[in-house]
This record gives structure tokens, C-alpha cells and sequence, in this order.
């Protein structure tokens, strides 16, 4: 499985490493965590790399809960 090899860190030149992190998501009025996210992390600078397709469907997916949250408006908004 090429997918699990890492690469270089852009910023510093270190090989990264997998790890797992959290990916927060928001839009105006809400905001979605996802943890445990399967990303590439520099032991050096700290620098995280999300592959693109896990970015984009991570995007996609809080595109799709903001998008139903806005549908569903509390009669009365609670400040
Ligand atoms: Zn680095």
C-alpha cells in the first residue's frame, strides 16, 4: 500500500510520520470536530499534512451537516 508511505515535510525536510489528529470544521454558526484522523505529521516543526482525499471528503461531509443544521432553525434562537 503506497498510501502508507510518508513524505518529506515542506517546511523543514524531515520525513514525517502517521499519526492521528483532529480536524475542526466551522461555518458561521457551527462547527464540526472530526478525531482521529489518519494524518502525516513532522516529528521536527509539528507540521500536519491531511491527505487530499481525506481532506476533501472531511470538507465534503461538514459542507453536508452545515447545510442541514441551516435547514433546521430552532424556533427560537438560543443566544
Ligand atoms: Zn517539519
Amino acid at each position: 500500500m503506497t498510501s502508507h508511505d510518508t513524505r518529506k515535510c515542506t517546511k523543514c525536510g524531515a520525513q514525517t510520520e502517521w499519526t492521528l489528529t483532529s480536524v475542526e470544521m466551522t461555518d458561521e454558526q457551527s462547527s464540526v470536530t472530526v478525531n482521529g484522523v489518519p494524518a502525516m505529521a513532522c516529528p521536527r516543526c509539528g507540521e500536519e499534512y491531511i491527505p487530499g482525499l481525506q481532506a476533501m471528503s472531511l470538507s465534503k461531509a461538514a459542507e453536508e451537516i452545515f447545510s442541514i443544521l441551516r435547514t433546521t432553525q430552532p424556533a427560537e434562537a438560543v443566544a
